[in-house]
């Protein structure tokens, strides 16, 4: 049973300023969890989380120009990762990608090294280990049981990485759970740039809009 459901507030409240324990729903965090919100306001205070996050800050103010006096959005997100590491002072960037967007992976290195930052980059399948010697069933492969199918080796990219020492990793494409034990095994910062669907080319959000596919397969 859920406990928080901010996805279904009638208001977002907290978002507009006006927030007020008898308007927010009973639900509403910041009534379930008052310490928690202080504790965090602390925390993010110290020189550690300010230095991520005043940066953040400045990339999105950065990210908007103003048109007509309004404010729109004119970097897109390659350009906000590289300018969110002029902010912090990172030089040093990772790339752990799919080979299914290896073009794109090449294309967005060079934008990198056009910026001159220092880019290291390391495939999904690298080790070449198949499947099966990494405690995958065999008939889990795709192929059928006897073929050879190389595994994703996530722990292994994130460890290349790690040895490099680069400051900010950024997945390009990786699959789902992958990118989570990326992520867990990286020590530099990590980011998504490509989110892998091979549905939608990449586009998650693209499958709330396709009837078929919500009917199909989004209906629990
Ligand atoms: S924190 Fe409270 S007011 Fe804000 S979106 Fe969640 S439920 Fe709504």
């Amino acid at each position: 049973m859920s406990t928080v459901r901010c996805d279904k507030c009638p208001g977002y409240f907290c978002f507009a300023g006006s927030w007020d324990k008898d308007k927010a729903p009973q639900d509403c965090p910041m009534i379930l969890f008052p310490s928690t919100f202080e504790k965090a306001r602390d925390v993010s205070l110290s020189e550690d989380v300010k230095n991520l996050n005043v940066p953040a800050a400045r990339v999105e103010k950065e990210g908007f120009c103003k048109i007509n006096d309004k404010n729109a959005p004119c970097y897109p997100r390659i350009r906000e990762i590289v300018e969110y590491a002029k902010e912090t002072g990172k030089t040093h960037i990772g790339l752990a990608f799919c080979k299914s967007v290896s073009n794109e992976a090449a294309a967005i290195g060079s934008i990198f090294d056009s910026f001159g930052l220092e880019v290291d980059a390391v495939l999904c399948k690298c080790g070449g280990i198949d499947k099966s010697e990494v405690g995958i069933p065999k008939d889990v492969k795709i192929r059928g049981p006897d073929t050879f199918e190389a595994s994703c080796n996530p722990i292994t990219q994130a460890e290349i990485l790690n040895k490099l020492g680069t400051e900010i990793n950024v997945l390009i494409g990786l699959c789902i759970g992958h990118d989570m034990l990326f992520t867990k095994s990286s020590d530099g910062l990590v980011t998504t740039l490509i989110v892998k669907d091979k549905v939608t080319g990449n586009i998650p959000q693209a499958a709330l809009y396709n009837i078929f596919a919500k009917r199909a397969y989004l209906t629990g």
